[in-house]
């Protein structure tokens, strides 16, 4: 029997999580498919009402739906709930149980990139969306000194810095316009960005919210966006002479994660990396 695993999301064209998953399964040589799922908010409880069904192990889940398909689902793990946001469903004992496994993706990542230990550092996020959630959430657990999060729509970034200052009591909120998000990146340690600015085929394409001489020499900047793999910050950070870290590394290690929830078994992270770049060298190459 060929179980099936997938991902709901809209639009979906962009995900790489197709074929980083399928290379896992097929090294462990499990007979299993994993699928991208377009679909819509109308069609989602619809959707993910299938899972239930006895072919499916679970699903991933990315934008718009980690918020509302909270509604859908039996449980949600504690991370999750503290987050505001499901990136994955796991079918345990016939009921659907949601988690966030993007801040440890994110997390481990974001070490592994730069060699840094995040605590004690000032961190500047850029965004306030579910991305930033879970990073924001991550950086605090991390025991950094400070977040400060800018975000496009101010009223998004203080919504979430009044979450974050229940366990982490310096964050603050900023717009991304004006010369507040310029005094924040002189001081920060840490940048990252979890807007989709940068991102190939969005109405951001091409664009950085910083540019090299706002980015200290000293500082890590790390990209969640990770298509194309050199984003304008990437290349900005490049220019100023910091660490830089792209996203790919984060999709690989939440899917890791996810793949175990899936199977119980590790996953080949290796083999899970090739397939992600070779997958974004096809699409860049389009
Ligand atoms: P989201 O919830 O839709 O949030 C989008 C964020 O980007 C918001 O803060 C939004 O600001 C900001 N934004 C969008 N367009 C902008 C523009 N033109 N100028 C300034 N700010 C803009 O999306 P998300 O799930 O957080 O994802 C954000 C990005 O992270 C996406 O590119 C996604 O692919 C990436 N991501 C990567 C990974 C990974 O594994 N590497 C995982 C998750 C997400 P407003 O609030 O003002 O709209």
């Amino acid at each position: 029997m060929t179980r099936l695993v997938g991902i709901f999301g809209h639009p979906l064209s962009h995900s790489l999580s197709p074929a980083i998953q399928q290379a896992a399964f097929d090294y462990h040589k499990i007979d299993a498919l994993y699928q991208a799922w377009p679909t819509s908010p109308e069609e989602l409880a619809l959707e993910v009402a299938k899972l239930r069904g006895k072919l499916y192990l679970g699903a991933n889940v990315t934008i718009p739906h980690k918020v509302k398909v909270m509604q859908q689902l039996d449980s949600i793990d504690k991370m999750a709930m503290d987050i505001g946001a499901v990136n994955t469903i796991v079918k345990e004992n016939r009921t659907l149980v949601g988690y966030n496994t993007d801040a440890y993706g994110f997390i481990k990542s974001l070490k592994e990139g730069s060699g840094i230990d995040p605590s004690r550092k000032r961190a500047l996020l850029l965004g306030a969306g579910g991305a930033a959630r879970a990073a924001a959430y991550a950086l605090a657990q991390e025991g950094v000194a400070r977040i400060t999060i800018a975000n496009r729509t101010l009223n998004r970034a203080v919504s979430l810095s009044d979450e974050i200052r229940l366990i982490l009591s310096d964050v603050l909120a900023i717009s991304t316009d004006g010369s507040d998000l310029l005094k924040a990146a002189s001081s920060a340690d840490i940048i990252v960005n979890s807007t989709s600015m940068g991102m190939r085929h969005s109405e951001a394409e091409g664009q950085s919210l910083l540019h090299s001489e706002a980015i200290p020499a000293s500082a890590v900047v790390y990209d969640m966006v990770y298509n194309p793999s050199e984003t304008p910050l990437i290349s900005e950070a490049r220019q100023a002479g910091a660490i830089v870290v792209g996203g790919l590394g984060m999709l690989i290690h939440q899917g890791a994660a996810d793949f175990l929830k899936w199977t119980g078994k590790d996953a080949p992270i290796d083999i899970m990396m090739e397939a992600g770049e070779k997958a974004l060298s096809q699409i860049a190459s389009n």
